[in-house]
């Protein structure tokens, strides 16, 4: 077992088992052990990438639609923000690709979100003058575009089985001295009433504590003095079944084998972000694909491909299937654009269906 595992072994088995998000929590993020908060994740050396990391089209394009929505309400002094950064690459390509757009990198403040010293490292070399968080509360009262890419799938979730009327939690205990998922005895949940409609029994429903006052700070800066959010991840307009997940050397492993030395991650709920922001007017929940293309992806594809040959083109061309291929990452992956009410949402997001009347 690694050194955190051991750590968190004696840990139940002095206090008790430990929440999944408990769980997730020290293995991502344990000043000493974490995965996070000790390297670099990301390449093709690391264990995952993500869409900045394959392509710069990536970058560029959400960088432009960011923009055009800043244009669009008036270009005013204000706060450009990612969370997660991990190597700064989106940023970099946002702020790359943004360069001729007169006054936005005057006008707009570069912070960041970033919990992980070995990132924050990494991104101060490619994003100078910015400014860190460690919370999102900290940011300045000010208009707020905002971005995040797999950053919501990163933050620790709880699991929660259907049992009848009521609800087991699902744990970290011990089995033989080594870590293993338990449940909790079965107990009514009120903020889970509404999923006894949709759940079966025996069914998992997700949910992620910390993303909701993230969302609730989102909501106040974007509600008080203008701006947008765009949250780019893996995951659907709400939590059914289990979808924890552990990935080490781009494969999948056991959450529970080696604690601290691979990433976490569950697929992020929409519809549960949308409902902690009610002040916001919410688009359409956008599968990458879509709106890659919608903002012109296939037209930025071919005028970067006319300068290259050989085996350099023909990764660029792998990279744009892999970024908007339902076999890939167009459809798993969504975006969900937030605005103030009356606000124009960013280009390439619709507004979401007025719900249905019963
Ligand atoms: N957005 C980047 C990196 C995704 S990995 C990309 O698309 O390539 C997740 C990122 O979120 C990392 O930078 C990680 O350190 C950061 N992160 C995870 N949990 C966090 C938390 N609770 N607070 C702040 N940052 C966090």
């Amino acid at each position: 077992m690694s050194p955190l595992g051991a750590r968190l072994a004696r840990q139940i088995a002095a206090t008790g088992p430990l929440s999944l998000a408990q769980y997730m929590a020290a293995c991502l993020m344990d000043p000493e052990h974490g995965y996070y908060a000790t390297r670099d994740p990301l390449g093709a050396a690391g264990d995952f990438t993500t869409a900045p990391e394959i392509s710069q089209m990536f970058g560029e394009l959400l960088g432009l639609c960011l923009t055009q929505n800043w244009l669009d309400q008036g270009a005013p002094q204000g706060v450009l923000a990612e969370a997660g950064p991990g190597r700064g690459t989106l940023m970099a390509d946002i702020l790359r690709a943004t360069r001729g757009v007169p006054g936005m990198h005057d006008r707009l403040a570069l912070h960041l979100i970033e919990a992980s010293p070995a990132l924050r490292a990494q991104q101060a070399a490619r994003l100078p003058g910015a400014v860190w968080h460690d919370h999102i509360d900290t940011l300045p009262e000010a208009p707020l575009w905002f971005i995040a890419n797999e950053f919501f799938d990163a933050l620790p979730i709880r699991q929660f089985v259907r049992a009848g009327q009521g609800w087991r939690e699902v744990v970290v205990g011990l089995q033989d001295g080594k870590l293993a998922r338990g449940l909790t005895p079965p107990a009514p949940l009120a903020d889970l009433a509404h999923r006894l409609e949709d759940v079966p029994e025996g069914g998992v429903v997700e949910v992620c504590p910390s993303a909701l006052p993230i969302m609730q700070a989102l909501a106040d800066r974007i509600a008080r003095h203008g701006g947008a959010a765009i949250i780019v991840d893996y995951g659907g307009p709400r939590s059914l079944g289990d979808t924890f997940q552990a990935v080490r050397g781009h494969a999948f492993a056991d959450p529970f084998a080696e604690p601290g030395r691979a990433d976490l991650t569950a697929h992020v709920d929409f519809g549960a972000l949308a409902a902690a922001a009610p002040g916001l007017t919410v688009s359409a929940l956008t599968p990458q694909g879509d709106l890659l293309s919608a903002l012109g992806i296939e037209a930025r594809a071919e005028r970067l491909g006319r300068t290259l040959t050989g085996p350099a083109l023909d990764s660029h061309r792998a990279a744009l299937h892999r970024l908007t291929d339902a076999s890939e990452m167009g459809t798993l992956f969504k975006a969900l654009a937030l605005v103030a009410p009356g606000a124009p949402l960013p280009p390439g997001f619709a507004p979401a269906e007025p719900k249905a009347v019963r």
